[in-house]
């Protein structure tokens, strides 16, 4: 499979479309630009790629929303050398996203299948996080505090574990509610104890899950 112009062509047009549907972050614009979505996804979806759609990855996954993608990237206020934490490889485009801004990604995959594919994919097109399988509701402690946290599949509430591994003004992005749909929240460590939350509308992930899954 290949990067070809009809590709980079429909990238182009799909920025377009994440950008009229609100996105501002011109380096997360730019980055949508240049990942080529098709090959993080099944052969039989490849005609979807480049739509603002999210499209199962296998496993009763999907790979997120374009536009969902830039929204909470663009939330994260990412740097380059950020430290970040990753819940939630799936496919690993997101990933790619986090690393093409210049961070430094440690990212976790509960599921086995889709955390072996990952790995493979994002290693073949040269994207170096740190890949771990396991459950993200406990983070990675021994490679924390972390600048950003990012949670791609939907809590019912916020994980404890996961705030105390910020880092002092450090960001936490994750949709919190119900199976159907959830609200996105972003997490602000203002200090030691004082967190700085705000909502930032509605999206429908698939569930954060306890524990891992061969
Ligand atoms: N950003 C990914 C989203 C994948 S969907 C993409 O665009 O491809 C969410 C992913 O979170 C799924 O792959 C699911 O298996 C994973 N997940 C759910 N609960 C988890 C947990 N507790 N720890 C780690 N990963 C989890």
């Amino acid at each position: 499979m290949k990067d070809t112009y009809r590709h980079k062509g429909l990238r182009i047009k799909l920025v377009e479309t994440i950008r009229s549907k609100g996105i501002r972050d011109e380096n997360v614009l730019e980055t949508i630009g240049k990942i080529p979505r098709h090959l993080f996804m099944d052969s039989g979806f490849i005609t979807f790629s480049y739509q603002d759609q999210a499209f199962p990855i296998g496993e009763g996954q999907t790979i997120s929303q374009p536009y969902t993608v830039a929204f909470q990237t663009q939330l994260l206020e990412i740097k380059p050398h950020d430290r970040i934490l990753e819940i939630g490889t799936g496919s690993g485009y997101q990933t790619a996203v986090l690393l093409e801004l210049g961070a430094s990604v440690f990212t976790i995959e509960r599921q086995r299948k889709l955390f072996l594919k990952a790995q493979e994919n994002l290693s073949m097109l040269g994207y170096k996080p740190q890949f771990f399988y396991g459950d993200g509701y406990q983070g990675k402690p021994t490679y924390g505090p972390f600048d950003k946290i990012l949670v791609t599949a939907g809590a019912d509430d916020i994980p404890v574990l996961l705030k105390a591994q910020l880092k002092v003004s450090g960001i936490m992005v994750i949709p919190v509610g119900g199976r159907i749909s959830q609200k996105m929240i972003r997490i602000v460590r203002r200090g030691e104890t004082d967190y700085e939350r705000t909502e930032h509308g509605t999206f429908a992930f698939v569930p954060l899950l306890k524990g891992k899954e061969d």
